[in-house]
């Protein structure tokens, strides 16, 4: 099994991008090597077998990539949390404050049944305002919240804290 350490050599740590200041980890590298990809979408969809979700949610842009994955070895359906405007049909809305300023994801109305087990997947857990948003959007449309699933944790930004009444579980931290 690779190890985080092992893992982190390929996520490219990208500085001042997309603002100065940031350092952005770009999981592109991990994506590209076929058995590490395969083990890091693995890893993840095994901690969520008790009970499996009905339901892989996963936000914008990157999220996407691990969650249809965990989605498809899970054997559950996908759920598209996107920014605004890019969902074609009627939608809710949550808005979270970022930095500066404020963001707002949404998701189709009729996304989920109310009482389906949904997991939500993202490549970063940052401040946790984006997952947070995901949380309630879920919830909002009656699911049930198993877990929010990231390939990698900032630690520092505290976005744990955000989500104190969720299971949250990382395999990279930094
Ligand atoms: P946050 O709401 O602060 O937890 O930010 C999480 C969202 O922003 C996720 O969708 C990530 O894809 C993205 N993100 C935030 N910080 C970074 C970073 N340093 N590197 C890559 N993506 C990031």
């Amino acid at each position: 099994m690779t190890t985080p350490e092992e893992l982190k050599q390929y996520v490219r740590d990208v500085p001042d991008f997309p603002q100065p200041g940031i350092v952005f980890r770009d999981i592109t590298p991990l994506l590209a090597r076929k058995e590490l990809f395969r083990e890091v979408v693995e890893m993840m969809a095994k901690r969520w077998t008790q009970p499996e979700p009905d339901l892989v949610a996963a936000i914008e842009a990157r999220g996407f990539i691990p969650g249809a994955a965990i989605a498809v070895k899970l054997n559950a359906g996908f759920v598209p949390i996107r920014k605004t405007g890019k969902l074609p049909w009627n939608t809710i809305s949550d808005a979270y404050q970022l930095e500066y300023g404020t963001d707002q994801l949404q998701v189709h109305s009729d996304a989920v049944e109310p009482g389906q087990k949904v997991l939500i997947v993202d490549d970063v857990l940052a401040t946790g305002g984006t997952a947070a948003a995901a949380v309630r959007l879920i919830r909002k449309l009656g699911g049930v919240v198993v877990g929010v699933q990231v390939l990698i944790e900032l630690e520092d930004l505290g976005g744990r804290k955000r989500l104190s009444d969720v299971k949250v579980v990382s395999e990279i931290v930094y």
